[in-house]
C-alpha cells in the first residue's frame, strides 16, 4: 500500500501525539506513585478522563491528564510535611524529586531529617 506524503505526514502527527500522550500518562503514574497514591489507579482515571472529554474538547487526551496531573500534583498528598527539595531515600538511596512524600522506589515515606 502506497501513502501519499501527506497521509504519512499526519500518520507522524498522531505517531507523536500518541507518545507525548503515553509520555504523559506515565509521568501521571511516577508523579502519583511519589505522592502516596495507588499509581495504577491514577493512570486510569487519566486515561479515563481523557477518553470522556476527547469527543467535546481538541486535544480532550492530554487536556484531561492535564487535570488529573495538576490534582495528583498539588492536591494528592497535601498537607502533612513536604521535602522541598530533591531527597535520597535512607532505605534504599534511590534520589526522589522534590514533590515526593514516600520513596518511589521502595515506597519508604519521606521523614523530616
Ligand atoms: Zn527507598
Amino acid at each position: 500500500m502506497n501513502y501519499t506524503a501527506l497521509e504519512e505526514e499526519q500518520m507522524l502527527g498522531y505517531i507523536a501525539y500518541a507518545l507525548l500522550y503515553a509520555l504523559f500518562v506515565g509521568y501521571i503514574v511516577n508523579v502519583a506513585r511519589g505522592r502516596g497514591g495507588k499509581p495504577w489507579l491514577w493512570g486510569v482515571t487519566a486515561v479515563a478522563s481523557g477518553l470522556i472529554l476527547m469527543p467535546f474538547v481538541p486535544f480532550g487526551l492530554l487536556i484531561g491528564n492535564a487535570l488529573v496531573f495538576l490534582w495528583v500534583r498539588f492536591g494528592l498528598g497535601r498537607g502533612g510535611q513536604q521535602p522541598g527539595m530533591r531527597w535520597s531515600c535512607p532505605e534504599c538511596r534511590f534520589l526522589n524529586e522534590r514533590y515526593a512524600v514516600v520513596c518511589e522506589a521502595c515506597n519508604k515515606p519521606w521523614k523530616q531529617p
